[in-house]
């Protein structure tokens, strides 16, 4: 379980989240949509640690994470250690061109986990397998498309054998082929039992593959229901409205 509490984060006394809460349990999928600037990058940013909050707390299977137990900024090897049990798929998905997605992926271990070069190439190319790569593993990413490139990004997270996974969809307009091979993969790794939280725009992923959705509106929570509530019976104006541009 993942776990946000009254989460407060501003830019240049720009409040971006105003107490944002949050839950995603063992095994759920959370769909996250909502408006341009809301906040939702912001949020999964602070969730997988790589910027502090300025209030609230965050808790990993009960645990409180990001933070040292007075409540301290935590030592950057200790903090290092948490962020692998929290991965993130950004929306550029930032591959070494230089390097094959093989090595790509491999190098996750490498750096981050001190694993042996032999070793961490060959959890790569099984975790490139597990996305429908296999065949692209000694391709550099110049050569591979934007939804091989991505799947790439995932591998790369899913090495580090997070907790969760989150996924940070962009919000411009994907390629259609792009759109349906990533969420392919996304939706075997939610069958797999994996904890995700994925802020995306596609309702059809939202309802067929996630437990619960979740509107994010100026900072705040506006509403979360299942697919199906959220859809057919949403409970405040505001997801009306939102839903209205995006049906
Ligand atoms: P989108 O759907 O376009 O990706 P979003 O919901 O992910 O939007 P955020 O990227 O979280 O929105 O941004 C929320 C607000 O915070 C925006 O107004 C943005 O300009 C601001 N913001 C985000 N990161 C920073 C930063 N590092 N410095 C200053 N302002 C920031
Ligand atoms: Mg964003």
């Amino acid at each position: 379980t993942l776990e946000v509490r009254n989460l407060h984060k501003a830019y240049h006394g720009n409040e971006v989240l105003k107490g944002v809460e949050f839950k995603v349990r063992q095994g759920q999928v959370k769909a996250v949509l909502g408006p341009s600037g809301s906040g939702k990058s912001t949020m999964l940013r602070l969730m997988a640690l790589l910027e502090p909050a300025d209030q609230g707390e965050i808790l990993l299977e009960g645990d409180r994470i990001g933070v040292a137990a007075n409540g301290r900024a935590l030592p950057e090897a200790q903090l290092a250690v948490q962020r692998r049990e929290v991965g993130m798929v950004f929306q550029k998905f930032n591959l070494f061109p230089h390097l094959t997605a093989a090595k790509n992926v491999a190098l996750a271990l490498t750096a981050v986990k001190k694993v042996s070069r032999g070793d961490a190439l060959e959890q790569a190319h099984a975790m490139l397998d597990r996305v429908g790569l296999s065949d692209r593993a000694d391709h550099h990413p110049s050569q591979l498309s934007g939804g091989q490139q991505q799947r790439v990004a995932i591998a790369r997270a899913l090495v580090l054998a997070p907790k969760v996974m989150l996924f940070d969809e962009r919000t411009s307009a994907l390629d259609p082929e792009l759109v349906g091979e990533v969420l392919e993969v996304m939706e075997q790794l939610a069958r797999d039992g994996m904890t995700m939280i994925v802020v995306t725009h596609e309702v059809r992923f939202a309802r067929r593959a996630a437990d619960e959705v979740t509107l994010f509106d100026g900072g705040v929570i506006v509403e979360q229901a299942a697919p199906d509530e959220f859809f057919d019976n949403p409970q405040h104006e505001r997801t009306k409205k939102f839903l209205s541009h995006v049906h």
